[in-house]
Parts: C-alpha cells; structure tokens; sequence
C-alpha cells in the first residue's frame, strides 16, 4: 500500500536515549528539559528569533486570535485545512472569506482590500503546501488598515522567503508537527509572535494564562508539548536535511514523468527556498480526478483530496460561493511523497496518471 505520506521515523533505539532523559527526570510535561532542548535547536535550524512549542497546530491559531484579542470579521482563504476555518469559528469571530489566486493557490491579495468592513479585525492567511502568500502586499493592507496579520505555516518547516524564515513573517505565524507534516513530533506544533509581548503573552496563554505559579495574565488553555512529544522532535531534527534531499529526488523524478504540456501546475513565488512538502497535480476536472484516483486505489495507491472541500463550503457557515477556490478544489489531487518512495512506484503512479489523462 502506498499513502499520501509515510512518517518519516528515526531509528527506535535513538528515540530510547532520549526517552530515557524523561525516565531519569521522572518529568513528562510542563515545560521539560527535552521541550526546552528542542526549542533551542529549532530556533538554531529554522533561524528565528524565539519559538513557543505546542502539542499541536490548531490551538496557535486559537492562541493567536485570543492573544490579540480579534473580534468580528476575520478575513481568510477558503483553500486549506480545515482548522484554519474552525480555530476562527470556535474562537466567536466571523470567517470572511476571499477568494485563492489560481496559479499560487494562496489567498489572492487583489481581492482582499474590497473584503475589508469596519468590523473586520484581521486578515488569516495560508502559506499552502509551503508556498508563501504575497506576504508584502498583505502586511500593506494590513498596516493601511490597522488590521492584525496570522499565518498559517502549518506546512512551512524550512521555508524561506526572500532570505529570511517564513516564521517570520505577519503578527503570528504558527506550524503544525503533525506526523502527516514534514517535520513531526507524533502531534505537535508552534507559535512564532514576531514581537515580544506578543510572544510573552502567547506563552502565558499556552499554558492556562500562569503568569508565575499564582498569578494569571489572562484566559489561557493548555497547548503544552510534552516531553514525549519533544523526545520525538529531537530524534527526528538530525535526519530533517536528509528527508528534504530524499523528497527533492522524488519531486524531481515526478516532474520527470508527468506531461504538464495542459495541465496547470502550482506556481511555487519568487524569492521562496521551499521545501517540498507536497506534490499537487492539478487535472482538467474532477471528473478526471475521480477515474484516475480510482484507478490508483485499484492498485493500493492513495493520494489524498488536498484540500477538499474548499472551506466555505462547511456545513456550519452561511453559504457563499467562490469560484476558483471550488473549482481547484474540486481538480486537486497531492500525490504519494515521502523519501522512501521507489523509482519503480514513482513510474507506475505516474503511468497510472497519463493513461487517464
Ligand atoms: C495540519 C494543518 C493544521 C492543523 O495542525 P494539527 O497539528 O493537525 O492540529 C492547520 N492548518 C493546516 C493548513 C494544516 O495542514
């Protein structure tokens, strides 16, 4: 069986040694060495300032719409995971939703401004499968119309955009360490608040608003990683170069492959090193998505409907259609990668895909 992903697993034994750390701590959570320890070497190998780790993506997201006290309209892309539109409903804002650039599949800026309302407190964007928004003309707007800026990198370990990490970016950035993403803790995630008290505040919020062992700052909720959690992260981190240079090989051998002569492709931007966290294929409808996915489920290939359905098409939101966002949605297929995918299942997934074309 080949899935859309294979989590990627350090050797068990080297797991242990680290395990063994939380053993002879007798220590699990609250703040450990070992969550301290992979804090540290994140900030080192992503290159940001600081770093809040989190059990797991979603609840950053909630963390950074309280934390700056978002109310009313938010606006956001339809073209995501779910828990980009979720953390804002269960949060008691308003999801606005504006509609994806065809080529970048990120929020189209040009439509943002004319989305904007006396109500609207801030604008949550997705850097989707790694490709960064246009974050310079979005944190315009936003300066322009003193709105708040979240990124949701939750797919965004390694990127950077001209130069510098993604993280960096917007109000908050946040990622997920989901063993579905390319760097995991098994569940996990982070917060990147690109200020200090932002970043203070968000640290007192992770961990039920404490501020000292008696004090509260303010409502908090609990997105404490655990030392099981960060023993994970710390066996993984060392082979992350490894993994990326084994998917570069894959991608490489797709692009190979696949006849893109009529097919639309994702644009990665300029001035982005990415980080080849997903392999979209974009097909000429979902009529001939649905037969050729059948065709690879018929040979135990599953790639997954990334995403679907485009989000504003959620039972629990007033309806509200968005033509591009529904129409890629519906054509999107991302493809199996993962570094030990073969030669010879990389052809077959793609003689799979040509003949049904
Ligand atoms: C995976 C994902 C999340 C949620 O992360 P979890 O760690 O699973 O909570 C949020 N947004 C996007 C775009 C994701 O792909």
């Amino acid at each position: 069986m080949i899935n859309v992903t294979k989590t990627f697993l350090p050797p068990q034994q080297e797991y242990n040694v680290i395990l063994k750390r939380a053993w002879d701590n007798n220590w699990m959570t609250n703040r450990g060495v070992l969550v301290q320890e992979l804090e540290e070497k994140l900030i080192k190998y992503l290159g940001v300032p600081n770093i809040i780790a989190t059990t797991n993506g979603t609840l950053p997201l909630q963390i950074a719409i309280k934390a700056m006290g978002l109310k009313g309209e938010i606006i956001t892309t339809p073209f995501s995971y779910v828990a980009t539109t979720s953390s804002i409903v269960w949060e008691g804002c308003n999801p606005i939703f504006v509609d994806i650039h065809p080529d970048y599949l990120t929020i189209d800026e040009s439509k943002i401004e004319s989305a904007i309302t006396k109500n609207t407190s801030a604008i949550l964007a997705t850097h989707v499968f790694g490709n960064p928004c246009a974050v310079d003309v979005i944190e315009a707007i936003a300066k322009k119309h003193q709105l708040k800026v979240i990124y949701d990198a939750a797919h965004c370990f390694g990127v950077k955009y001209e130069g510098q990490s993604i993280f960096e970016y917007g109000d908050i950035s946040t990622c997920s360490f989901h063993a579905t993403k390319l760097f995991h803790t098994g569940e996990g995630g982070a917060i990147f608040a690109n200020t200090k008290p932002l970043h203070d505040l968000c640290f007192q919020l992770h961990n039920f608003g404490h501020k000292g062992q008696e004090d509260f700052s303010g409502l908090g909720i609990n997105a404490k990683m655990s030392e099981l959690q960060a023993a994970m992260g710390l066996a993984v981190l060392p082979y992350m170069n490894d993994v990326l240079k084994k998917r570069k090989k894959v991608i490489d051998l797709y692009n190979e492959n696949l006849n893109f002569s009529g097919v639309q492709k994702i644009k990665i931007r300029e001035g982005t090193s990415w980080n080849y966290s997903y392999y979209p294929f974009i097909f000429e409808s979902k009529k001939q998505l649905l037969r050729t996915e059948n065709a690879l489920n018929e040979q135990c290939i599953y790639p997954r409907r990334y995403f679907y359905p485009s989000l504003n098409q959620l039972p629990y939101l007033k309806k509200k259609v968005l033509p591009i966002s529904e129409s890629i949605s519906s054509r999107i297929l991302c493809l199996p990668l993962y570094g030990e995918l073969r030669k010879d299942e990389i052809n077959q997934i793609c003689s799979i895909i040509l003949s049904n074309l």
